[in-house]
């Protein structure tokens, strides 16, 4: 649904590149953004930057808009809404080629000529003094004139941005505060490529600035870029978003996750039974501190995020969390969404909804269902050691009697009345009593409360079981 947004209201953005499928960093700052937008009235744009037509992966495209929409990161603008000229850099071209003729005019930007081998070389030389690779401003003072003959010659160039070459660039980051970088420290960036292309670090500055973005959460290998955009933004007289950055998402091993490596992909938790909500969940507090332990939707996640309280080191994925969020959304998961997973066909329609009612506290993943289903309703109940053993701790009298007194009883029992009544009766009492008589019903040492279990199975499925432990525990008396 769309939000109205109000005047110099907050707009965050999710810009991905189709370059492969989202890990679950991405997804992390994808939300951060989201929570951003909804917990000031703002809006949120998906912009796809595609610029770079060589690394698309089209396939890509459609894996990012599902797993957004799966995990219910709906977007404001972006795919799907208006002319992709709004939210597609591959659409964008004629703006980047004026931004770059404007800059070029202005002298903010020059052509640079350098060829490949010169810069790979200059790199290997500052490494080996020990110094960090940068553009050491070879072409910067080279006449228009000149450059324009060049090219006009066909000589390959790309575009340059002036950088400040004295004092500090500053910026207070959303997530780290206070950055301070000395303006010689940085080259002169690339912003168009050789092939008229606008490159990375220009596209998503200037499309953050057209686009009225205010505040921008990416990931921590952004960070030198900020200072550049901001310079870039200035010389266009567009207004630069605030900056925050995420510290990385790794792996249980502690390795990044990598687009390519797909381990942690949203499509695999879907299909292994992950809900939506355990992932967002998860996911907020994954290096944020500051939320309760309760499940929340967006709104309520959104309520309490507050970037500068986000870790400033890496976060590690923790399957464990995860699965800790998967079971309270499980328990408190709605009815409707939950009876389209159980396809077991070995239990009465009428009783489906009690089923999963009794046994939702019980699981973590929607097809356990059909365990259930099983466990209570299927004609074959295979029993583990342990079941055999349990069975075989009573006599087949224990059995008997309980089935007789079952037989007995007329619609549901009350487990208040009928544990004292069935103690009574068989002289075992508390475990003694629960076990074997839980075993030899559902094949599980543990479960739904026993008396609820009793009144969901189908009597005759109840007795045959209670006939075959008495026939087990009559034969282990034999022996
Ligand atoms: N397209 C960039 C990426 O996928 C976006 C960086 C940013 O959020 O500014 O890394």
């Amino acid at each position: 649904m769309m939000r109205v947004m109000t005047s110099n209201a907050v707009k965050t953005r999710f810009a991905p590149s189709p370059t492969g499928k989202l890990h679950l960093g991405n997804l992390r700052t994808a939300l951060f953004n989201v929570l951003l937008a909804r917990r000031d009235g703002g809006h949120f744009l998906l912009r796809i930057e595609d610029s770079d037509l060589a690394r698309n992966d089209a396939s890509a495209f459609d894996a990012i808009a599902a797993d957004l929409r799966w995990l219910g990161l709906d977007w404001d603008e972006g795919p799907g809404i208006g002319a992709p000229q709004d939210w597609q850099q591959s659409a964008r071209a004629e703006v980047y080629t004026s931004a770059a003729d404007k800059l070029l005019a202005a002298d903010a930007a020059y052509w640079c000529f350098c060829s490949q081998q010169r810069l790979a070389e200059l790199r290997a030389e500052q490494t080996r003094q020990g110094k960090a690779p940068r553009y050491d401003g070879c072409c910067a003072s080279l006449p228009r004139r000149e450059a324009d003959d060049r090219r006009a010659a066909g000589e390959p160039a790309v575009l340059r941005l002036r950088m400040p070459q004295s004092g500090m660039l500053e910026f207070n980051d959303l997530v780290r505060g206070q950055q301070t970088v000395p303006a010689d420290a940085l080259g002169d960036p690339v912003i168009q490529r050789a092939d008229g292309t606008a490159a990375f670090l220009f596209a998503n500055a200037l499309d953050d600035g057209l686009m009225g973005v205010t505040h921008v959460l990416r990931g921590e290998d952004h960070l030198s870029n900020t200072p550049r955009q901001q310079v870039l933004l200035r010389q266009l007289g567009l207004t630069a978003p605030a900056y925050g950055h995420l510290s990385l998402v790794t792996d249980e091993a502690g390795a990044p996750l990598s687009k390519r490596s797909g381990s942690a992909g949203i499509a695999e938790l879907h299909a292994a039974g992950y809900r939506p909500e355990a992932v967002l969940n998860y996911l907020a507090r994954l290096g944020n501190a500051g939320l309760d332990e309760q499940l929340h939707d967006l709104d309520g996640l959104a309520r309490a995020f507050e970037p500068s309280r986000l870790a400033r080191s890496p976060a590690r994925f923790d399957r464990s969390q995860l699965d800790h969020w998967q079971s309270l959304a499980m328990a408190q998961a709605d009815m409707a969404s939950l009876l389209p997973a159980l396809t077991a066909d070995c239990l009465p329609a009428d009783r489906r909804e009690s089923l999963v009612a009794l046994v939702q506290p019980n699981i973590r993943f929607a097809h356990e269902l059909n365990d259930w289903a099983q466990r209570l309703f299927a004609d074959e109940l295979e029993l583990s050691a342990d079941a055999v053993a349990a069975i075989r701790s009573r006599d087949a009298e224990f059995f008997g009697q309980i089935d007789q007194a079952l037989l007995e009883a007329s619609g549901e029992i009350d487990w208040q009345v009928w544990r004292p009544r069935l103690e009574a009766l068989t002289g075992c009492k508390g475990g003694k009593l629960m076990k074997p008589l839980r075993f030899a019903l559902t094949g599980l040492g543990h479960g739904p409360a026993l008396g609820a279990v009793i009144n969901l199975m189908v009597p005759e499925t109840r007795r045959t079981r209670l006939q075959r432990a008495a026939a087990m525990a009559g034969e282990a008396d034999d022996a």
